[in-house]
This record gives C-alpha cells, structure tokens and sequence, in this order.
C-alpha cells in the first residue's frame, strides 16, 4: 500500500489531507513521554489536548481499567445502572460545589455541552416558559465542534481566534447572542443592557471559566466570572460553565469556578475526567435545574441518550482519576508548575514578535504576534524531541500535572530557545 493510500483511509482532524505532512505515528506513551515509530522519544507539553492530567498509562488507572474489563467494559445505560457509574455521579456530585447534585453522563464534551444547551431549553419549556430559544456566549469563547456547541462559539471575526472553520458553516448554524467580557465598567454595563434587552429570549449564558482555551488560551480574572454571575441572577438567566479545559486541576484548584466562589446553574466537565484514558464527559446540574424535571408528565423527562453513555470501562476510569486527586498532591504540583512556568517562560517576554507572556495553574502561555509558517514551527519542537501544539498566533504548554521538573525545563527551554532562534531570524 501507499503511503498516501494509507493515510488517506483514516481522515485527520483539522488537516488538510492533501497538503499536510506525514503525520507521526505514535507506538505508545507512558508519563509524560511518547514514543514514535522511528524509535525517537518526545515529552508531551499538552497531555494530548489537556486530558492526560496523571501523566500517561498511570499504573493505578490502567488497574482498574483492567479490573473492570474483565467483568463488563459496556453496558447500555437506558433502564440499567451499574455501580462504576452511580458512584462516579456521587463522587461527582459531592466533588462539584454548592447543589451541583445530578450528573448526566455522555461520550465527549462536545455532547456535554448540546446536553447542557438541551437541558437549558427543556428547562424552560418544562416551567412553560415560551420563547427561550438563544443562547449568550462570549467572544473567544469555544464549547465544542458539533453544530449546537460551534454556535455558541466565537463566529472568530478576530483573526487571533482560532475556532476550528466556523465560518464555513454559519448559515446552518442558529444565531446567538456574542458578548464581550465584563472585565471592566464599559462592558460589564454593555452586558448588562445586552441582557436587559434580550433575556426574555435568553434559555442560558455559556463561558468557559478563567481560561478560554480554543480561543486563544485566554485569561480573564475572577472578578470578571463574578459579574457573570451576578448579572445572570439579576436578569433570573441560567449559568451553563464550560469546564471541560479547566477542570481537574488545570487552573489551580480543582474547578475554576471554585476561584471565584460561583455556583453555575449547570456544569461542563469532559477532558480530565478520565485522567485521559478513555472518553468521558458529563453535564452535571443545580438541584433546581433537576426539580424542573420533576412530574407526572412523562413529556418533562429530559429527552436525552447517547448510545455509549456512562460506558462502565470509562467511569472506572474516571473513579480511578478521582482517587489520584484525593491520593496524590495534584494542587501542590499544579502550584510548583505554575511557578516554574513563570520563572522559565520570562526569558520569551520582551523578544521581537512576542506579545505576552501568561501562565495560570499549569497552563503556560507565550502569544506571538502572528506565526507564519505553522508547520515549520511545529517540527521545530519535534527536532527539540518535544510535543508541542501552537495554534493561530499561540504557543502554549498544559503539561501532566505530575510532571517532573527536569521535564518542564525541557519544554520551557525548547520553547525559550524555538522562539529567541525566529526572533533572530527576523533580525536577519
Ligand atoms: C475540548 C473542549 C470542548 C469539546 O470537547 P470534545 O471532547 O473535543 O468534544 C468543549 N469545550 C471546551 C472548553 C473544550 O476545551
């Protein structure tokens, strides 16, 4: 077979198939290390798109994965239950702050927010509320690539965003209401008049808490989430958070919203929860959500499955993760990366192209004013034996919250070094 035969066969994401280079075949991963084909080794600066929080095939993981394998990897869940899912959802439950008590489980979190977006509309069709059909979301903002969650994505008009070819299908997709963040007097009152004006059409408000990932891995402070909230409660509008990207760890505590002391009406978790194993995501909701639920009429049960949902294989998974969270000192090393991260990321701030330097929790951020040839700066990591992923203008790292500091230093070097060496060529 041709190569070319044989890559075409299985189709990539965000790739185009004609022009892309070979893509690197990987043969196994163990920590925070993948092993090519070739025999080379690269450490992971970004736990394949945030999810691997414990590091690669951790042994306590892969364990109970094993255990669970043997007696049932799946079971359909409609009118059946089994106990790696009911205790996922109370661990969950309990895990989750204030009365955020009932977990809905689905297979990526994509479908965990159109879960939350249904849930929200439902929700008020069950008070018999009419006309709450939109949804408020924020610039830069990104919840998923399925038509539902790309529309309450950023349209990406700012050509920094990066939100995976929205543009290519605006006209399928419903118009919503797009904000900008209330980080300061101007557009917290913009928001608040944009609510005044349409919250009679508004079924939910949906952001992704401290870090717009997708987007740009932008930060905004607690303050900002805190005036989110506030004028939700003001204007008697549900709060979906979006924290498949932020939570388990990834800003510093275990959800971001617990930074700023909210408690969304309704809550995405997908990435981490698994600790990177397998799939799984969940839309988890306030006790008042449920209740609208509630009745004689089977018309009100929420109107939702998934075929896959709360597979046993993928909540033993996620049991496992929740144990390492309790076991193992995950917030410490969060906190000992973010200081490393900002020590060592410093050199790039001040080199030519460079617009920022950030970090929050173990995400590191270096954003540049515009990278030219994406591809060549992605094999660049690779000659440096690192995986590192820019997109649109942004080199970034959200490494294994257990990885070591001999490792860090080898992505934040590689990144130091990658970009003071287009600095120089810029020079040239
Ligand atoms: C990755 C991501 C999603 C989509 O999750 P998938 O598992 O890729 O469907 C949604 N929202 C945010 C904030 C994400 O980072």
């Amino acid at each position: 077979m041709k190569n070319s035969d044989h890559h075409s066969a299985a189709w990539l994401p965000y790739a185009q198939m004609k022009t892309a280079l070979a893509p690197i075949k990987v043969v196994s991963t163990s920590g925070t290390r993948i092993r090519l084909d070739d025999g080379r080794e690269l450490i992971d600066g970004i736990a394949s798109w945030w999810t691997a929080c414990h590091g690669y095939n951790h042994p306590y993981i892969i364990g109970a994965m094993q255990k669970q394998l043997a007696s049932m990897p799946h079971v359909m869940f409609g009118g059946l239950v089994h106990e790696p899912a009911l205790n996922l959802a109370e661990r969950l439950a309990k895990l989750a702050p204030g009365d955020l008590n009932h977990v809905f489980f689905s297979e990526s979190g994509s479908v965990s927010v159109e879960v939350a977006l249904k849930m929200a509309v439902q929700y008020r069709l069950n008070r018999d509320e009419q006309g709450y059909i939109k949804f408020l979301s924020f610039r830069d903002g990104y919840h998923g690539d399925t038509m539902a969650s790309m529309a309450v994505t950023d349209p990406g008009e700012n050509a920094y965003t990066h939100v995976p070819g929205y543009e290519r299908f605006r006209e399928h997709l419903p118009e919503q209401c797009l904000a900008d963040l209330p980080r300061d007097d101007a557009s917290t009152t913009a928001l608040d008049a944009l609510m005044q004006r349409e919250k009679l059409n508004i079924a939910a408000v949906i952001v992704e808490p401290l870090v717009q990932g997708v987007g740009g891995m932008k930060f905004h402070d607690i303050n900002t989430l805190k005036r989110i909230a506030d004028l939700c409660k003001k204007h008697g509008l549900l709060l979906i958070l979006d924290e498949i990207f932020t939570g388990f760890g990834r800003t510093g505590s275990v959800f971001a919203c617990e930074q700023a002391g909210i408690v969304p009406d309704i809550m995405c978790v997908g990435k981490g929860l698994t600790g990177g194993a397998i799939t799984l995501a969940a839309t988890i909701a306030r006790s008042h959500v449920y209740e609208a639920f509630l009745s004689d009429d089977p018309k009100k049960a929420f109107m939702h499955g998934g075929t896959y949902m709360a597979s046993p294989l993928a909540c033993a998974a996620a049991n496992a993760s929740l144990d390492l969270f309790e076991s193992e000192p995950r917030m410490e090393q969060t906190r000992a990366i973010e200081k490393q991260l900002c020590e060592e990321l410093e050199p790039c701030r001040g080199m030519s192209g460079v617009l920022d330097v950030r970090v929050k929790g173990a995400i590191g951020v270096v954003q540049m004013a515009k990278i030219d040839d994406m591809h060549a700066l992605r094999m660049q990591f690779i000659k440096h034996n690192v995986w590192v992923r820019p997109f649109a203008n942004t080199i970034y790292l959200a490494p294994a919250l257990t990885i070591d500091t001999q490792d860090l230093s080898k992505l934040t070097s590689a990144i130091v070094n990658v970009v003071s060496k287009n600095e120089n060529k810029a020079a040239a």
